[in-house]
């Protein structure tokens, strides 16, 4: 299967929408805005942009959505999130909201705004794994990984006061970045996150 036969829906309630859907359809994708339940009938993958994961997380229920991308995750529907996206695909958040749910469904535990006030936005080269060339990891307010259960591939990590901290992960047919690969013209997290909506059928 070509990325050109891919549906894949991108979540479109907040955040940095229009990045994601340009990459993929650069990437010969069908792109589907999806805020209401039926939107994800018919996709075969959902990117989960950056943004605001708890705006996020109170839109999916306003529009009654996060029951069932939930269910539709647990039933197997590919996902790639991208900092928001990648603490509301987690199992586990540090420094959320009280009222903070996630979708889930990678067994990790993220640490909201993990990189402080001091360097809340920043960038960086980093070796992604089965690339030979670095990837330009951009954080954003971002989060990064504490804790990963056994079935969680680490794919990059970014390395602060001598100690690492995992910024992409994938655990199945869920991908997740703390960086924003959508604002830097390198399209390669969305090919291979199309790669894994093609195995899946
Ligand atoms: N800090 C944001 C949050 O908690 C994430 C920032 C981003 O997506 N760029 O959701």
């Amino acid at each position: 299967m070509t990325a050109a036969s891919l549906r894949v829906g991108v979540l479109a309630v907040q955040g940095d929408v229009r990045e994601h859907r340009l990459a993929l359809e650069s990437l010969g994708a069908t792109v589907v805005p999806v805020r209401r339940p039926a939107e994800l009938h018919g996709i075969q993958g959902i990117v989960i942009p950056g943004g605001e994961s708890t705006v996020i997380d109170k839109l999916l229920r306003a529009f009654d959505l996060f029951d069932p991308l939930r269910a539709a995750l647990r039933r197997g529907l590919p996902a790639y999130g991208s900092c928001a996206g990648m603490i509301l695909l987690a199992d586990r958040i540090v420094d959320g909201t009280a009222d903070q749910q996630t979708l889930g469904g990678i067994d990790i535990t993220v640490r909201r705004n993990a990189f402080g006030r001091q360097v809340d936005s920043f960038e960086q080269d980093l070796a992604y794994a089965g690339w030979s060339a670095p990837v330009r990891a951009v954080f954003i307010r971002a989060p990064w990984v504490e804790q990963v259960g056994q079935q969680v591939e680490v794919l990059a990590e970014v390395a602060i006061g001598g100690v690492t901290h995992p910024v992409a992960v994938r655990q199945g047919a869920l991908l997740a970045t703390s960086f924003h690969p959508e604002v830097t013209g390198d399209h390669r997290v969305h090919r291979q996150f199309l790669d894994i909506v093609a195995e899946r059928g």
